[in-house]
């Protein structure tokens, strides 16, 4: 295998598609398509549009393009809140200006949230979660965030969860009356597939997914999707403008009431393009995601899990958008660094309740046997 020949030696992802473990796998459908569009050339920005159609299709959004990842289709979606169709405030970012900040309730606060603060915007907080701390019952409300609006605003954030606050439609209307735009940050909320809609129906203006996730695209791919003008100014900022001005047509797919007037410089959003075989491998695999039912996509997810658990001997398979199966042994902080010797990752985020979480998106065939033998192996005699 090739990472044999580079001295890398594969590891098994029962972690979900994580950056840090290189993501998940992509179907041979999709490695073929990104494999066949590697033997050709063609315009990029006509590549971008036919995204863009299928895109809006599946999304329901006015347009999109495939970036980088779903932290660069938030970089680019700043950008555009920060400097929208004016092509002089793309040639300044990162320096935005006085109208820059965005708002978001402090409880949202991630560390993907930096992709705001590099083209130039601020991050502006509202709230006290105390509903997190334990102290109290509140988080932000829509009055709060509306409260913290006025001429610095560049746009409201929302970080999809089912449990944020306030609702993204409370926090639309709070936009819209302001007419300032909302970004969304949904990059790992899929499945279920409805999720691919559901933020723009419910008053999104912008909306970033990661394309390496659940959807199966390259690992170094994303969406951004939403209002033609500001999707186009997002596209504007990250395209290779080496040409001379003339030679340049906007496709109808992204030219709203208002083109530029004249050709940005290469934008702040540069380094967060996609390559052909990236688009071609996002666009194949989105199909793919939507092809599949949630429940078949749920049950082909649980026979999985129940193979690894059958061979493991102990576990709870726990029901959700994507199933999990769940161990808990004496020790689970020993447990897991013994998996991680054998380059066996599980994931960690409930090592503090005692807990394995074994996720399926990022198995592979032929690492059920062994992550089960090792998952009884730990469950029998881990030190503790
Ligand atoms: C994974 C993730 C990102 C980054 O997605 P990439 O496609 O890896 O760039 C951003 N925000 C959230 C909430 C995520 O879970």
């Amino acid at each position: 295998m090739i990472y044999e020949t580079l001295g890398v030696t594969p590891i098994i992802n029962a972690a979900g598609t994580n950056t840090r473990l290189s993501g998940g796998m992509m179907a041979p459908e999709v490695t073929a398509a990104m494999a066949e569009a590697a033997t050709a050339c063609v315009d990029i920005v006509a590549l971008q549009a036919a995204a863009s159609r299928v895109i809006a299709e599946i999304t329901g959004a006015e347009a999109g393009i495939v970036t980088s990842g779903a932290s660069a289709a938030l970089l680019l979606g700043a950008a555009a809140c920060l400097a929208r169709l004016d092509t002089a405030a793309m040639d300044a970012l990162p320096d935005a200006g006085e109208r820059r900040d965005f708002v978001m309730a402090r409880s949202q606060r991630n560390m993907y949230d930096r992709a705001l603060r590099v083209p130039g915007g601020r991050i502006v907080e509202v709230g006290i979660p105390d509903r997190f701390s334990g102290a109290g019952v509140r988080d932000a409300s829509a009055a709060e965030i509306a409260a913290a609006i006025g001429p610095r605003t560049a746009g409201l954030f929302w970080v999809a969860q089912p449990w944020s606050e306030p609702s993204l439609p409370e926090l639309s209307r709070v936009a819209r009356e302001a007419g300032v735009p909302l970004l969304v940050d949904a990059a790992a909320q899929l499945p279920p597939s409805g999720n691919l809609r559901r933020f723009i129906a419910e008053g999104a203006d912008l909306v970033c997914f990661s394309g390496g996730k659940a959807i199966g695209g390259p690992q170094s791919s994303g969406i951004l999707a939403g209002r033609r003008d500001l999707v186009c100014s997002a596209l504007l900022q990250m395209l290779d403008l080496d040409l001379p001005e003339p030679q340049f047509r906007l496709p109808p797919e992204f030219a709203g009431n208002a083109a530029p007037p004249r050709l940005p410089q290469h934008g702040i959003g540069r380094s967060c393009k996609a390559g052909k075989e990236e688009i071609v491998g996002l666009l194949v695999a989105l199909r793919r995601f939507v092809a599949e039912s949630d429940a078949d996509r749920t049950a082909r997810l649980c026979a999985v899990l129940e193979r690894v658990r059958a061979a493991a001997g102990v576990g709870e398979i726990a029901d959700g958008a994507v199933p999990l199966l769940l161990l808990r042994p004496r020790d689970a902080r020993a447990a897991e660094a013994v998996l991680r010797s054998e380059r066996i990752h599980v994931g960690q985020g409930r090592l503090r309740e005692g807990l394995l979480v074994v996720n399926p998106l990022a198995l592979a065939e032929r690492d059920l046997e062994r992550l089960g033998a090792a998952l009884g192996r730990v469950m029998r005699d881990a030190p503790g």
